[in-house]
């Protein structure tokens, strides 16, 4: 009969173990730590393609468990890797198919149309527009995504997404480390 107890007992405590350690793992500060490990595995390019509105924000609602880890656009294959580790189920891979890879593409601005009003400044989260009020703007090839986010704030439609050309050391503008982007440069898109 005390052996009885005894498993009875055991088995309690592995669940209420179980129980705390779920909890603890949904404290603020935990969540808060895992949000920022899990952000320095994004590509930081603030894109928004995630539908998140940044990298950050995105790595908060992975940790907080309302996000998908195959949503970063740039970071392709290698970041839900990547993601899929660090919150420890790389075993579900199969679950989470890596995302669409884009066609690589930069933004021109037809600078005799720009009214130089300077609002694409502000929308662009990697500072890849160059200019100021009363001098037309620009775009800095090798550092656009190709993000889309500053088209719609144009007031006169002058900024169109073109396909990226390639830089000189074959790297996929404006994504340093995206694996995927430079196998699309490499092959084209598939
Ligand atoms: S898609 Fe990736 S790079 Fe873009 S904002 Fe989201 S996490 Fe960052
Ligand atoms: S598409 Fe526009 S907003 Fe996005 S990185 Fe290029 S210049 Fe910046
Ligand atoms: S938003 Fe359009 S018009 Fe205004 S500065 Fe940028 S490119 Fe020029």
């Amino acid at each position: 009969m005390a052996w009885v107890m005894l498993a009875v007992w055991a088995g309690l405590f592995a669940a209420l173990s179980g129980a705390l350690a779920a909890l603890a793992r949904h404290r603020p500060e935990e969540t808060a730590a895992l949000a920022a490990a899990l952000d320095a595995l994004l590509p930081q390019t603030q894109c928004g393609q995630c539908e998140h509105p940044g990298c950050h924000p995105y790595a908060a609602a992975l940790a907080s468990g309302s996000a998908a880890p195959n949503r970063c656009v740039p970071g392709g294959s290698r970041t839900r890797d990547r993601l899929l580790e660090r919150l420890g189920i790389d075993e579900a891979r199969e679950r989470f198919p890596a995302p669409p890879v884009p066609t690589p593409t930069v933004a021109r601005i037809d600078e005799m149309r720009c009214v130089a009003c300077t609002l694409c400044l502000d929308a662009c989260p990697v500072d890849a527009i160059v200019g100021a009020r009363s001098f037309a703007h620009t775009v800095i090839a090798a550092e656009c995504t190709g993000c889309a986010l500053c088209l719609p704030v144009c007031p006169v439609d002058c900024i169109v997404l073109t396909p990226a050309p390639p830089l000189s050391d074959g790297r996929i503008p404006g994504y340093p480390g995206a694996d995927d982007l430079a196998s699309v440069r490499a092959h084209g898109p598939h």
